[in-house]
């Protein structure tokens, strides 16, 4: 198959009033769709369930942005059945022709850009560049896994002995649950969809029930993209309605989660028991939190550490998994760092992320900003707030400003993911000590060091406990293809989304040897 060569989807330019434009006129169009219902989508049909989902604007709770169907067991049943039934031709379908799915998918996703960016504002409450990268990285993992399948599809090479041929390939597994966060709705839930289904896999798809609008919005997308009936199963619900359920089925094969440590483990517990006429050890592939630090040496560019700290701390406010919340400072540029750090985020501006000038949108509901904000209590009582307000009335919207402590490492702000805009500040004497908090940490994902000491450097490659590791750069934003994606630890199974061996994980090995 002909193809360009992969590259990463470019970022919009801003300062374009083109691209501006274009927003504004799609934020207004996406505005005036809201509230509508959105079913279920099993074997192809419409389906419509007895509850529903209603899915809120975070910057205005009292905005529903879409009403999408509940599934209860009854439908994840149902689902179960049609991808079980669509695995027979789809498995046997050409790689090819499951790339081009994918391939199709990428394309539609760039023709649709700025609609699909005013939903991600809406429901997600993203500031419109996140949006935008969130969105190029959907994209990406759409073009990537469609060449990696080529890449792979008549296996690889490995040795024989003389007077016999030897040959080692993949097969399609069977039916997979791929259940995805909120914080990256399209990136994420597109990511692990496709691997997925392009490996041969059929599948049901559950967004979190936070951003269900945009889980039906990609259904759009792979079923626009020919995808045929049966093979995504779009399937919205509540977690704790469905989820035990889509687990521990005897036709599940594989789960491909990402999302907390309690629902993951909770996940991989299920997944291993076997239940009756279950004819496989189920395969669980799941990426979890994270509490990553950033170190800081007395040799860095502190006017670029600190730019970066803040990037990485309060993008999508701290709702990323790689987020830095722990940024552990040398003892002789600790004030400095910190002063730069305070100023700069000082300066972003918090607001409705309907607004091209807001760097900080609110958080994504209302669970999570009482959890923040019960953080921000905890943090209060543990050490020193430099930066933050007390969080507001959530019906206003669920907004939390730039919150900075100063603390020990011990104390339960730098130790648990709080997943807002809150960042512990930590004081270490030298380089061996800062690495040795960074590490004690039951999380590994993402980690960073700012540093122009070369053995420096050095030790942390080796030493930095994290599936991520970066160096004089912020640790958020990974580029599919390019820093392929997952963590240690209690931050998953380190399948490293966007990389290299993340789509075997989706498939059979088989050995097959022929003597002459
Ligand atoms: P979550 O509460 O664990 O939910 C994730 C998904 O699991 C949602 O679709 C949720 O459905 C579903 N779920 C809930 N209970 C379930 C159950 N018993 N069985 C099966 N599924 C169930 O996590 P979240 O709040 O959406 O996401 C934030 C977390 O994701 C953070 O910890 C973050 O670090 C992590 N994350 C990790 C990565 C990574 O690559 N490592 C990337 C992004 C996010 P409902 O929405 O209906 O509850």
């Amino acid at each position: 198959m002909g193809l360009i060569p992969y590259r990463n989807e470019p970022y919009l330019d801003w300062s374009e009033e083109a691209n501006v434009k274009a927003m504004r006129a799609s934020l207004e169009d996406v505005g005036s769709s809201l509230d509508r219902s959105y079913p279920l989508v099993i074997g192809g049909e419409r389906i419509e369930a007895d509850g529903e989902i209603s899915s809120v604007n975070p910057a205005n709770p009292s905005q529903v942005i879409g009403r999408v169907a509940a599934a209860t067991e009854r439908e994840a049943d149902m689902a179960l059945e049609s991808a079980t039934k669509a695995f027979e031709a789809w498995s046997r379908t050409a790689p090819e022709a499951r790339a081009r799915v994918l391939l199709r998918a990428a394309a539609i996703m760039r023709r649709r850009k700025f609609e699909m960016l005013a939903w991600e504002v809406y429901e997600g409450g993203k500031p419109w560049a996140e949006a935008d990268a969130q969105f190029a990285e959907a994209i990406d993992f759409l073009e990537y896994y469609a060449r990696e399948m080529l890449r792979l599809k008549d296996g690889v090479e490995i040795y024989a002995v003389p007077g016999e041929e030897s040959r080692y390939f993949y097969q399609p597994m069977g039916v997979g649950v791929i259940i995805a966060p909120w914080n990256f709705p399209t990136a994420i839930l597109t990511g692990m969809s496709s691997a997925a289904i392009v490996t041969g896999n059929t599948i049901i798809m559950k967004p979190s029930e936070f951003t269900s609008v945009l889980g039906a919005k990609v259904m759009e997308v792979f079923e626009e993209a020919g995808a045929p009936p049966g093979v995504v199963n779009f399937v919205p619900g509540y977690g704790s309605e469905i989820g035990d359920y889509l687990v521990q089925d005897p036709r599940t094969r594989f789960i491909s989660f990402t999302g907390s440590v309690q629902t993951g483990l909770r996940i991989n517990e299920l997944a291993a028991r076997k239940i009756e006429d279950q004819r496989w050890i189920k395969r669980v592939i799941a990426e979890m939190g994270g509490k990553d630090a950033m170190v800081i040496d007395d040799s860095a560019d502190i006017d670029a550490a600190a730019s970066d700290i803040v990037a990485s701390a309060y993008g999508y406010s701290g709702q990323k998994c790689s987020a830095a919340s722990r940024a552990i400072l040398h003892a002789d540029v600790y004030d400095e760092v910190l002063g730069k750090v305070v100023e700069k985020a000082r300066a972003l501006k918090v607001g409705v992320p309907e607004s091209p000038e807001v760097g900080m949108g609110p958080v994504i509901s209302e669970p999570q900003f009482e959890k923040v904000s019960s953080y921000i209590a905890t943090g209060k009582e543990e050490g020193e707030r430099v930066l933050g307000d007390d969080p507001g009335d959530p019906e206003k919207g669920y907004f939390v400003t730039p919150t900075l402590f100063e603390v020990d490492p011990k104390a339960r702000v730098a130790q648990e993911e709080i997943f807002g805009p809150v960042l512990s500040v930590i004081r270490a004497s030298d380089f061996d000590e800062a690495l040795r908090i960074a590490n004690d940490n039951p999380y590994g994902l993402t980690g960073g060091v700012y540093s122009k000491n070369r053995d420096h450097l050095e030790l942390a490659r080796r030493e930095l406990n994290a599936g991520n590791v970066y160096f004089n750069r912020k640790i958020t934003g990974a580029l599919v293809g390019v820093q392929p994606f997952g963590g240690f630890g209690m931050s998953g199974t380190d399948s490293k989304a966007g990389g290299p061996d993340y789509l075997p994980l989706h498939m059979l090995a088989k050995t097959v040897v022929e003597r002459f």
